[in-house]
């Protein structure tokens, strides 16, 4: 049936679960024998069993045509330097943010990878230069401006509320006046943002005949089921006076934090003579980058810090140690095992009146994961040392960057012409549910699930049928 479509997409994901995003296209024309190879995202394995994942792409590097990048999350930017040093030296395409953004979590990545390499005695995944090389090849496209990639393909950038710069990717592929194919890339997705407005995406996008390649992350989850308890956790226990951790990831979780903090301070429910210390270089960078203009995003705030926040170096760290008094500490990294957030622990972890409090997920084997489930009054091991854990461990969802069932759902209903949906970018189990509730609950007239063991092809009139990977 291929042979007779005039152009046709093949599409796969390198990622089975929620990291390592990487989706891979074969563009077919065969009316002119040409064959163009793409690459939506490029990240990172994070998982410690799919570790040795990291080291090889099932394509060669060289013969890809374009990458583009929906967002500046290392699982799905931390590859991109290993395409590069394998011979990738096409341009990549990312929204103006995301390439102000990027340097910064790329040289973080490289810093971990080589500290990790180092400790398990094992090769360093790629190094400063590839980081150097791959900056060198961003290209910025403003949102809502089409960009031809060549003269059959072209990209265009939607707003997303995931994160700052994160966006829907539009890919439209057309062979002369046949029908064309549209593949919206959701990467992350989230309907809204603590920091700045999401606009609705523009009415000819939603009439398209499209093909979505959506994430399903909490795909098992409705937005009715988040309570929040942050703001109401913290309140308590700075009335009963103690320490307050929170760890934070470096971007976007960071930011929202440090504003909810003085949200609380300007509505009264903290009171601004309790010191706030903001610890980890990366975040503080991000920050800075934040506290900017906001890239003319509608409606960011860039007046968001803490009143008296005080930045936290190598020198006053210390201090802040050793300190007695009732404070707060916010924290990277935000599932507690890197950055300074386990010099914290190791000191308050075997005090009652410390509340540690996780704003963010803990993924296995984390040593926030550890702290969570372990019992009041049992050893926890921190940085190879013995404490005994007497701290209160909370934890809350409600910060989540990422839209629930309910909401992708509405997504999904905007479109009046949905052809396909492709899952990715969740917990296996889960994809397949979610998947289930997409038949159930919108007129989409395909349904799959992406991962590693098929190629879909996709004609312009939806998908056609799933390939076998031997076909790469
Ligand atoms: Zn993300």
């Amino acid at each position: 049936m291929g042979t007779k479509l005039k152009c046709y997409v093949d599409v796969m994901a390198l990622h089975n679960e929620v990291t390592g995003s990487c989706n891979f296209l074969v563009v077919k024309i065969p009316a002119v024998n040409e064959t163009f190879r793409i690459a939506v995202d490029c990240g990172l394995f994070q998982e410690k069993e799919n570790d040795e994942l990291n080291h090889h792409f099932p394509f060669d590097a060289e013969k890809i045509d374009c990458v583009l990048v929906t967002h500046n999350h290392v699982d799905h930017t931390g590859r991109l330097p290993l395409l590069v040093k394998k011979g990738y030296r096409g341009q990549i395409l990312c929204t103006p943010a995301t390439k102000t953004l990027m340097p910064l979590a790329l040289a973080d990545s490289c810093k971990v990878l080589k500290d990790t390499a180092k400790r398990n005695n094992k090769r360093q995944l790629y190094g400063e230069v590839d980081v150097q090389e791959t900056i060198a090849l961003l290209e910025e496209v403003d949102y809502g401006k089409t960009k031809k990639i060549n003269s059959y393909i072209k990209a265009t950038f939607f707003p997303n509320g995931h994160l700052l710069g994160a966006a829907l990717i539009l890919l439209q592929i057309q062979y002369e006046n046949e029908e064309p194919i549209n593949l919206l890339f959701t990467g992350d997705y989230n309907n809204r943002n603590m920091f700045f407005d999401v606009p609705k995406l523009p009415d000819w996008v939603k009439k398209l005949p499209v093909t979505i390649i959506q994430e399903s992350t909490y795909g098992n989850m409705n937005s009715d089921e988040i309570v929040p308890c942050f703001k109401e956790n913290v309140t308590k226990k700075m009335a009963d006076g103690g320490t307050i951790i929170i760890p934070v990831f470096s971007l976007g979780r960071s930011q929202e934090v440090l504003k909810i903090l003085r949200d609380m301070q300007d509505s009264g429910e903290l009171d601004r003579s309790i010191p706030i210390y903001f610890d980890g270089k990366l975040a503080i960078k991000y920050t800075h980058i934040y506290l900017k203009d906001g890239f003319g995003l509608k409606g960011f705030s860039t007046d968001f810090l803490p009143h008296d926040v005080v930045y936290v170096d190598d020198d006053i760290r210390d201090k802040v140690l050793h300190s007695t008094e009732t404070k707060i500490i916010v924290t990277t990294s935000g599932a507690g095992t890197y950055g300074p957030a386990p010099l914290y622990f190791q000191k308050f972890v075997g005090d009652s009146k410390t509340l540690i409090h996780f704003t963010g997920f803990l993924f296995e084997g984390s040593l926030g994961r550890m702290l969570k489930e372990k019992p009041v009054g049992d050893f926890v091991k921190i940085s190879g040392m013995l404490f005994k854990k007497y701290a209160e461990v909370q934890y809350t969802s409600e910060f989540s960057a990422h839209a629930k069932a309910d909401e992708m759902i509405d997504f999904l209903n905007q479109f009046t012409d949905l052809k396909a949906v492709l899952v990715n970018h969740g917990e296996s189990d889960v994809k397949d549910l979610f998947a289930e509730k997409i038949v159930a609950e919108t007129q989409a007239k395909n349904v799959a699930v992406l991962d590693r063991s098929y190629f879909f092809r996709i004609s312009p009139w939806g998908i056609v049928r799933p390939l076998a990977t031997k076909f790469i």
